[in-house]
């Protein structure tokens, strides 16, 4: 369940080691941002000279030189502190000290005039253009490429992490809930991922630095602005919470809304047979509702954040305004240096607004698509239960027994398995039956730790299940369940699974051994006919067979058959157990029966009943005992003895 209570740290800690792979390309998204931030403030702050020395220089009578400056502190005086930042003999190049001059409103070069100066001013504005377009090219392809490269990452790690989950994780989870939360709360995380690079980290960097010029410009107008930036942020921090409260709700009923979708797909032939189209509209429109007053919620946060920031930053402007103006009327001034510092500083605020309001924004966005990297990470950051232990050796094949030694294992509270004890000698067939819900197909979950048990052990030629690495006990086992799965891709591809390296000579003598060529040579497309979603452009015999076609190329010495035959009629239940018959030959099997006659020749019958093995024997052995086998089986066979 999405809490909204994820903190930012939270995000940071999960997120920074997919980001840090590509610190060079933030180093270099930094940079440019920078140079852009630089440029873009520098074009700004060629006002000031462009009215210093060209515009109010023009307006006097007798300005065609600026050398009435220069007399002021002696000929050719530059005195600007950006000249200290260049070696001596850089020092004295004109152009430099002509640049220099222009941030000092009392400084001139010698001889310069108005003309120079204005084309000097037009060079560089030229060249800030050329930055700038450089810059914020560089800036946006890598910030792109970064956010890119993250978001790949992240869905190829979800991926990794949900495949290798065990079992009773899916078994808890709402595919259609998982399903939203790998597809549009991922989308989410790169979302915020986007606010992040592209905002968060960019923004502030233009921030400080329009700050820095404002500051120069002049410190005090500066500083009554920084008192009044609190008017702007509180509103929006505290509104943070309450959008990334609301986005994680709003995440939650959209995976409500996909739920339900996966569902109707899942269900749709009972859907018609019932007629229950009107009530899954119903409650579809029930669930999009929700999920429509959520978002709204986390829209009139946005909204009201925005507009605060809006408001408080025009009325600070407005009120400085006022205060500046009443000082000129009041004939003491207009102050702060003057007005072409004043216009100055109010040009350069006025950039900064840009960015900051860009920052308010983002960071309510970023907000709100953190709450989607969270339900995220809450799933992919769940650890396995079943783990593999360390130092696990590598099973190779099946010498001497699979034992069950008093096993237990319970899904909730209550006990599923009871202190099973079995033993099935290599190259054996043991058959379970027994009445639904006896926990037969449980007992088959516990080999390849599809769960673990909660008491007692299962052994591989004396060594537990759990001392072997789990891709050395899957490699040793195939399974045949009574609904085939097979995936949507080619026949031939389906059986390959069994073994992807295996040649099409193995597939089609493993599929002949299965008998799925009987029905592969009716097909237009052979073995390259797709099996459909799920294998459903096949019947359920045709199938079974391709099922037990790629168990057989496997060629494990564990099988496992969960009534892989019980739901066929009995003509394709014939050629099933056919291929099954030729893949059980010398392996180590354990096969679960409805039907008894199925398993009438298996080594030993286990019956068990509540979680128990209740009897145990051959098929003659249990038929003499009279109870609960024989009992079973005059039920499915009235007419014999
Ligand atoms: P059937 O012959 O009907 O398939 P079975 O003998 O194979 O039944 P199991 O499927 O092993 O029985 O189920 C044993 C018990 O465990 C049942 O009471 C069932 O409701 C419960 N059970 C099975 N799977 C789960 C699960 N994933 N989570 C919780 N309980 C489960």
């Amino acid at each position: 369940m999405s809490t909204g209570d994820f903190s930012m740290g939270m995000y940071f800690r999960r997120m920074m080691p997919f980001l840090a792979r590509y610190w060079k390309l933030v180093a270099v998204m930094l940079l440019m941002a920078g140079l852009h931030s630089g440029a873009t403030f520098g074009r700004v702050l060629l006002a000031k000279p462009f009215l210093e020395k060209v515009f109010m220089q023009r307006e006097s009578p007798d300005a065609e030189t600026l050398d009435n400056l220069v007399e002021e502190k002696g000929a050719g005086c530059v005195d600007a502190w950006f000249l200290d930042y260049f070696p001596e003999s850089l020092q004295k190049k004109r152009w430099l000290r002509v640049l220099a001059s222009l941030l000092d409103k009392d400084a001139a070069v010698e001889g310069a005039d108005v003309r120079e100066y204005f084309y000097f001013i037009c060079m560089v504005a030229v060249f800030l253009a050329l930055v700038l377009g450089f810059s914020l090219f560089m800036k946006i392809v890598v910030q792109r490429l970064i956010v890119n490269s993250v978001t790949m990452d992240l869905r190829n790690h979800s991926y990794g992490r949900l495949i290798r989950m065990d079992v009773g994780f899916f078994d808890q989870k709402r595919s259609g809930d998982l399903l939203a939360r790998v597809t549009a709360d991922l989308d989410l995380a790169r979302q915020s991922l986007d606010h992040l690079v592209a905002a968060l980290i960019d923004k502030p960097i233009y921030i400080f630095m329009g700050l820095g010029i404002c500051m120069w410009i002049s410190w005090e107008l500066s500083l009554i602005c920084i008192l009044g930036l609190p008017l702007i942020l509180v509103p929006v921090a505290i509104l943070a919470r309450k959008i990334r409260k609301g986005a994680a709700a709003r995440q939650q009923r959209l995976g409500d809304i996909t739920d339900a979708m996966v569902q109707t797909f899942h269900g749709i032939r009972v859907i018609k047979a019932f007629g229950l189209e009107k009530l899954e509209i119903r409650d579809f429109a029930t669930r999009t509702r929700q999920y429509f007053r959520k978002d709204m919620t986390v829209a009139r946060g946005r909204a009201v954040s925005r507009s605060s920031t809006d408001f408080f930053y025009t009325a600070g402007i407005a009120l400085l305004l006022l205060v500046l103006g009443g000082l000129f009327i009041s004939g003491s001034g207009i102050g702060f240096g003057g007005a072409s510092r004043v216009v100055t500083f109010f040009l350069a605020l006025g950039m900064l607004y840009q960015p900051l309001k860009l920052l308010v924004k983002a960071y309510n966005l970023f907000q709100e698509s953190a709450a989607g990297a969270e339900r995220l990470f809450e799933v992919i950051g769940q650890a396995r239960s079943v783990q593999e232990r360390p130092g696990a050796q590598v099973l190779t094949g099946v010498k001497e027994t699979v034992e069950f030694r008093d096993v237990h294992f319970a899904y909730d509270s209550e006990e599923v398995l009871r202190g099973i004890d079995l033993e099935v000698p290599v190259g054996t067939t043991v058959a379970v039956v027994g009445p639904s819900g006896a926990g037969k197909s449980t007992l088959l979950d516990m080999i390849p730790r599809f769960y673990d048990v909660t008491g007692g052990g299962i052994f591989i030629d004396g060594r537990d299940v759990r001392d072997y690495t789990l891709e050395s006990l899957f490699q040793n086992l195939a399974v045949v369940q009574q609904d085939p799965f097979l995936f949507n891709i080619s026949i031939r591809e389906n059986i390959r699974q069994g073994r992807p390296e295996a040649s099409d000579a193995e597939v089609e003598a493993a599929a002949r051994s299965a008998q799925v060529d009987a029905f592969v040579a009716g097909l237009p497309e052979g073995y390259d006919t797709v099996c459909g979603e799920r294998g459903g452009l096949l019947s359920g015999g045709e199938r079974q067979r391709v099922t037990i076609a790629r168990a057989l190329l496997k060629d494990a010495p564990i099988l496992l058959l969960d009534e892989a035959t019980s739901s066929l009629d009995s003509k394709a239940e014939q050629e099933v157990q056919a291929a099954l018959d030729e893949l059980m030959k010398g392996r180590t099997t354990l096969v679960i029966a409805h039907r008894l006659s199925t398993v009438r020749h298996a080594d030993v019958i286990v019956v068990m009943q509540a979680g128990r093995v209740v009897e145990k024997g051959t098929h003659e052995e249990l038929m003499n005992l009279g109870k609960v086998y024989a009992q079973l089986h005059r039920m499915q066979h009235p007419g014999e003895g």
